[in-house]
């Protein structure tokens, strides 16, 4: 190649067009011109890197090879495009393999040169990390469904991030639960793996107050005195954090970020959020659900933001991970217009422990979390269980109140609401009942004797009656909810056992497991016996050959609160990332039920070597609304004509809204695109035949499709969850919108039909993204 030509190839691109002439016939001096055939390795994953590559022509592909994986093909590497940058600027090993796709003629600049010129141009500087930046982006984004993360998984010690690995900086956390009388608080160093301190005051508002403090090194228990109330309990907490002594910090204003516990987020939040003077108000408007925690959980905060006034405030909710329970589980058979004026209906509780558990039972099991269905059993004072479909809360056992559910310490769980009607009747109080529902029943109320399990399994064991029955209930109540709970998941991959009596019970575990073993659950008693797992830990005690793995799992809300501030404060974008979230409209699009076929299937439905007939192309490239439609016939009714979206895919599944759920009479899960493992199935009907699919059947959860490029400029990922606003005459925010990112992709958000009608969106309107909900760390 001329060397002329050279040069105008370099100046034709964006970084080197910003090298001096000189600059430039350097490079060309330096440079080397290579041809190579199609299917030749450039550079491979884990080599040292001496090189930076500009494609001249042809093509080269990157790939991440991975253990027992495929190899997938993250991007394509056109003319102009440079490769090894990445390596070539950290002094690190080659990341990705590049290999050319087609026969290929690359440009090779040594290292030492590129980097010499990079390095003496400031502008170049600039565009160079731009393009790192870029690229970092970019392949994150192309690391593609789940075969990609789960070798991310399988190679990841911390992959839901429980040991705050994301942390871009060094950060101290402090995680605060204030109660009617007692504050507990914590404080986490993002390099640290144990808290720096923990810390307990209790009896807050008598004369005699106690204040228990534990650090890595020495553990102490001191008598306060009176501590008239949660302003005096601060001072204390604030002297035992910034105590020499221990070390946790040396002055309280470097905390970034405060992670509150609030009880109660009334089914107005999603997730975590950053206290301001809006969502005080609110989570104050949904005191009224839970009067004996949130005026509390209130107080704290705002003697925090009095104290660290420049330190980031995040609510962290007991029950926003329950907001997926569809409402087939979430709501009170109620007279509706009562339950909608009064917010009555199923919120659960115990969230933040049933998600930390849940993220480490995969990280054990090292699977992704998005592949399993798990019970867990929070078995504590106050005991709960959650059905997770697949990371998804979709039931758990407490209601509006902590009330419902399990038989707790001294709080009864389900119970004829009859018996409260009848002691009304029979002249006792509101307040009184309300008292005994709360302070007198559970295991208390049956054995008369105490709230503490342990000293119930002592008394059961010397013939008190009355505490061996209180045992019985407690865990036949729980055997009935995972029975149920197996069923509402469709199949079961594991039980995990959290909190003070699931952690440390053997005798209540091995009763619960009694009659399961013809489900394929059996535990192996000597493992069980003698399980002792400490905070961070987790033990299998399932027999090895079992179905399903049951997983002991200390609590440990306060690093999950932790973890959630830390992501939350990270959520916070700059001005000019929200500008864009604010200017660039959505096109909103309705998503009637459709169906998507294998070439297998529909071969079946519509003749031997016969194609779909593409009629109308649709929003995204290259996909269409085939001429043939199919029958489907569910168990109660039918629905006709339902359009086939081609082209032949590697798996048949079928998207319906809610409403024709009902008309066909099947209950299918509200699952991303592909994720149709334990899904219901349905008999489809062609031209030329019939099958039945085993499975298949889905409520599409609402996404956005978006480009890499669109993706880019929003700074969203692959699989970020956000809430998007539709403004107009019944305009609302949807959240839990799920985030697809393919280079294909056009932007455009689908809705299912109730959706839509939900906030009249007609054909043209568009959304916008109010703020990210979440985000996916693997
Ligand atoms: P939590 O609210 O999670 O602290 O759990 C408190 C409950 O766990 C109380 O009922 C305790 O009696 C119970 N618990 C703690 N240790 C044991 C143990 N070794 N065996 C049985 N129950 C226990």
């Amino acid at each position: 190649m001329a060397v002329n030509d050279l040069k105008a190839f370099f100046q034709s691109n964006p970084l080197m067009a910003l090298f001096s002439d000189e600059e430039l016939d350097e490079c060309v001096k330096a440079s080397e011109v290579v041809e190579f055939a199609a299917g030749v390795d450039i550079e491979k994953r884990g080599e040292t890197h001496n090189s930076s590559w500009i494609v001249y022509d042809g093509e080269v592909g990157v790939s991440i090879p991975g253990e027992g994986v495929t190899e997938e093909l993250l991007t394509k590497l056109e003319k102009g495009r440079i490769f090894g940058d990445m390596s070539v600027f950290t002094g690190n090993l080659v990341a990705f393999d590049f290999k050319t796709t087609q026969p290929s003629t690359l440009v090779r600049i040594p290292r030492p040169v590129f980097m010499g010129v990079v390095k003496k141009n400031p502008a170049a500087t600039l565009q160079f990390t731009k393009n790192l930046t870029e690229i970092v982006f970019h392949l994150g984004l192309y690391q593609k469904e789940h075969e990609i993360r789960e070798a991310a998984m399988l190679a990841s010690p911390d992959p839901y991030d429980l040991y705050f690995t994301s942390a871009s900086e060094p950060m101290k956390i402090s995680v605060i639960n204030c109660g009617s009388s007692s504050l507990k608080y914590t404080i986490f160093d993002t390099t640290q793996r144990d808290p720096l301190i923990e810390g307990t005051i209790e009896r807050i508002g008598s004369a005699d107050a106690h204040h228990k403090v534990v650090t890595p090194t020495s553990k102490k228990s001191v008598s306060l005195g009176a501590v008239p109330n949660m302003e005096k309990a601060f001072e204390f907490m604030v002297a035992a954090i910034s105590d020499p002594a221990v070390g946790a910090v040396r002055d309280v204003r470097e905390f970034k970020a405060v992670g509150h516990r609030v009880t109660h987020g009334g089914g107005l939040f999603n997730g975590p959020v950053i206290i301001d003077d809006q969502v005080l108000e609110q989570i104050r408007s949904v005191s009224d659900l839970a009067p004996l925690h949130n005026p509390y959980n209130i107080e704290g905060i705002e003697l925090f933001r009095k104290l660290l006034p420049g330190a980031k405030q995040v609510a962290v909710f007991d029950n926003t991970f329950h907001q997926t329970i569809p409402p087939a589980a979430a709501t009170y058979a109620l007279p509706r217009r009562l339950c909608a004026e009064e917010r009555i209906r199923r919120y659960g509780f115990h969230g933040t422990n049933h998600e930390y558990v849940a993220l480490n039972a995969a990280t054990f099991l090292k699977k992704p979390l998005s592949e399993l269905k798990m019970i867990t059993c929070h078995l504590g004072s106050g005991a709960s269980v959650c059905a997770i479909d697949h990371g998804r809360s979709i039931d758990t056992s407490m209601g509006m109140t902590p009330l419902e559910g399990l038989v707790m310490g001294t709080r009864p769980g389900d119970v004829d609401p009859g018996v409260i009607f009848h002691l009304l009747r029979k002249g006792r109080s509101a307040e009184e009942l309300e008292n005994i529902f709360n302070k007198d029943s559970g295991l208390k109320g049956i054995s008369g004797l105490t709230n503490d399990m342990r000293e119930l399994l002592a008394a059961a064991e010397n013939g008190d009656a009355h505490a061996l029955n209180a045992i019985s209930v407690f865990c036949y109540r729980i055997k009935k909810y995972i029975g149920a709970y197996t069923v509402a998941l469709g199949g079961l991959d594991v039980v995990v056992f959290t909190g003070g009596i699931g952690e440390n019970s053997p005798e209540i575990r091995a009763r619960i497991f009694q009659g399961f073993e013809a489900f394929g659950m059996t535990i192996d008693h000597r493992i069980n016996r003698d399980a002792r797992p400490e905070r961070g830990q987790v033990v299998d005690i399932a027999e090895p050959n079992a179905k399903v793995r049951v997983l002991l799992i200390p609590a440990d809300e306060e690093r999950m609160i932790a973890r959630n501030t830390l992501h939350t404060v990270g959520l916070v974008r700059s001005e000019a990332d929200i500008r864009v979230f604010k200017t660039t409209p959505i096109p909103l699009s309705i998503s009637a039920h459709h169906i998507h076929l294998t070439q297998e299937n529909f071969e079946l439905l519509f003749g031997r070597g016969k194609a779909m007939t593409p009629k109308s192309p649709l929003s995204q490239p290259g996909q269409f609304a085939a001429e043939e439609t199919v029958n489907l016939i569910g168990p109660k009714g039918n629905l006709e004509k339902v359009r086939i979206l081609g082209p032949a895919r590697k798996y048949s599944q079928l998207e319906i809204s809610r409403t024709e759920q009902f008309k066909l009479g099947i209950d299918p899960p509200i699952r991303d695109s592909g994720d149709i493992e334990g899904t219901p199935g349905i008999t489809v009907v062609g031209s030329q035949g019939q099958i039945h699919l085993e499975k298949g059947v889905i409520c599409a959860k609402r996404h956005i499709h978006m480009s890499t490029d669109d993706a880019l400029k929003f700074g969203l990922r692959d699989k970020d969850v956000v809430r998007v606003r539709k403004e107009g005459g019944r305009g609302l925010i949807f959240g839990d919108v799920l985030i697809r990112v393919d280079q294909n992709f056009r932007l455009d958000m689908h809705l299912d039909t109730d959706e839509g009608n939900a906030a009249e969106i007609k054909p043209g309107d568009t959304g916008y993204i109010e703020s990210i909900e979440h985000r996916r760390y693997i």
